[in-house]
């Protein structure tokens, strides 16, 4: 069990009245981790501590944030094994999810520290003669970073380090049920010789959630927020942004298509739907959730994909290597076996796995199943997919619509002319044209559309969403006026 401290003005903090919460192991139950449980003024606290650093740490040099960038690179790849086992303790990740999470985050920061030097602006031809017009990026001011449980080390790290390289400072809410997992990561980033208040971090207690975040959100310091998790909450967020004028990235949920042609190589589609659908269990925004896949090659690639998905090792990852660890809770499993049994109830086939009864849920595959089951339309965000048969490119890219969300997405055929075109009329942010649609790098522009949000983090987009662009102007000559 660890116990955790808040950082804020480059000081562990308790929060007042010392309250703390439990986060616990989802497959034995036992304690993980005991956070402090902020109060809205504990929140507060951290973004006045981010505003009075924001005015010296804006205005240091792109090459002196880049180098502490650098460092903060070495210092989280450090920590693998740190990192391997808070995910194991505190959401059941396998080590080989883990691992990847810091490999990614690294790169994160890595182009974060690239992005230093690409905080540009122009020059625009202006009416006045004599007028020198320039569009001027500059940091924003302290940006709110909320990140989830899923892929924690990735999408902590991304939550900040765009915002960091621009010159903004910022407080990063950790996530309930891995606080010590995000802690690691501020930890990292401060060895690294972040000045005091530059990142602050914050965790709450549940129930609280809510109360911490808009008290932030209010304050006049804050100017950006980011917020990757569900929809719900998501809504949540813009509603609270809204109301206080705060421009906000929003990375929602997703029920991503791998969209299967009748020309497509069946086993490099067999192997990407499988790596999609069941890495990290299925708990990843851009998981294979539907295979959408034409009738005349549907038995083929149903009864190869069953084969691989049985064959995938289950198990503690806390005994050795899986590629199946646990869920991240009941609540996980609870809506898992719901959508089988509905499915199932309604004429659907299951191919392999099953519902469960603790959280070492299986690869389960339901083949036929139809737009009135339950899995046709709800994220699973567990081992639980869907194929869907359909006849024709036409069935294939409304299927591939008939969603609300609108993440990732997938095309497989070998015909790469009509694959691509297939992949413009799909509805989501990003599409893959014979690759999966698990697939992240840091210098992309990621993100969704629909209920899957709006913003984008990655590259010359995060440069976008974390800076202020200000049309300044000079004037060189006399200037004249009517009166
Ligand atoms: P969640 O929405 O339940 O929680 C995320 C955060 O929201 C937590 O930090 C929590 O404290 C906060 N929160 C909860 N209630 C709140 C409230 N009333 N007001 C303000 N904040 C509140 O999400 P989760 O279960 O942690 O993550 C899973 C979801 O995230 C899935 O839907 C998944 O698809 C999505 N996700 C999206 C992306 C992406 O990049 N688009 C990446 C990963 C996960």
């Amino acid at each position: 069990m660890t116990t955790l401290s808040m950082l804020i003005a480059g000081e562990r903090r308790s929060a007042t009245g010392g309250a703390t919460f439990e986060r616990r192991n989802p497959l034995d139950g036992s304690i993980a981790t005991v956070a402090p449980a902020a109060t809205p003024a504990d929140a507060v606290a951290a973004v006045d501590a981010a505003a009075q650093a924001f005015p010296a740490w804006s205005q240091t040099g792109p090459g002196e944030r880049r180098a502490l960038l650098l460092k903060a690179v070495h210092a989280l790849e450090a920590r693998a094994d740190a990192f391997v086992q808070a995910m194991a303790a505190e959401t059941g990740a396998s080590a080989m999810w883990a691992g990847f999470n810091v490999h990614l985050a690294a790169g994160l920061l890595t182009e974060a520290a690239a992005l230093t030097t690409q905080i540009g602006g122009e020059v625009i031809p202006s009416d006045v003669p004599g007028s020198l017009a320039m569009g001027v990026r500059q940091a924003a001011g302290v940006v709110l970073g909320i990140a989830p449980w899923n892929a924690p080390v990735i999408l902590g790290v991304r939550a900040i380090a765009t915002p960091l390289a621009c010159g903004n400072t910022v407080v990063l809410k950790g996530s309930e049920l891995c606080p010590r997992t995000h802690a690691l990561i501020v930890e990292a980033l401060n060895e690294a010789g972040l000045p005091p208040g530059v990142l602050n971090f914050v965790t709450n207690a549940p129930a609280d959630a809510g109360a911490v975040v808009e008290a932030m959100v209010a304050h006049p310091a804050v100017r950006r927020v980011n917020f990757t998790g569900s929809t719900r909450v998501g809504r949540i967020i813009a509603q609270t942004c809204a109301k206080y004028l705060k421009p906000a990235v929003l990375e929602l949920g997703g029920k991503a298509p791998l969209v299967v042609l009748d020309d497509a190589d069946i086993d490099a589609a067999v192997n990407a739907a499988a790596f999609g659908a069941f890495a990290n269990s299925g708990q990843i925004c851009m998981s294979t959730e539907r295979i959408v896949v034409d009738a005349a090659i549907a038995d083929a690639f149903a009864a190869k994909f069953a084969a691989k998905a049985q064959s995938l090792p289950l198990g503690d990852p806390r005994e050795g290597p899986v590629v199946l660890g646990s869920v991240v809770d009941q609540s996980t499993v609870a809506r898992c076996n719901a959508l089988i049994d509905d499915a199932l109830a309604k004429g659907a086939r299951l191919l392999c796995g099953s519902r469960a009864d603790s959280t070492l849920m299986p690869a389960t595959v339901l083949d036929h199943v139809t737009p009135a089951m339950r899995i046709y339309r709800e994220e699973s965000f567990g081992p639980v997919k869907a194929i869907v048969r359909v006849n024709g490119v036409e069935e294939a890219v409304a299927t591939a619509n008939d969603n609300e969300f609108g993440l990732s997405s997938a095309v497989f055929g070998r015909d790469i002319a009509r694959a691509w075109n297939v992949a413009r009329r799909i509805e989501a942010g990003i599409c893959h044209v014979n690759g999966p649609t698990v697939h992240d790098e840091a210098q992309m522009p990621f993100g969704g559309v629909k209920a899957s949000g709006y913003g984008r983090f990655g590259g010359k987009a995060g440069v976008e969403a974390f800076t202020e662009l200000r049309w300044i102007t000079v004037q060189t000559t006399p200037r004249h006026y009517p009166f």
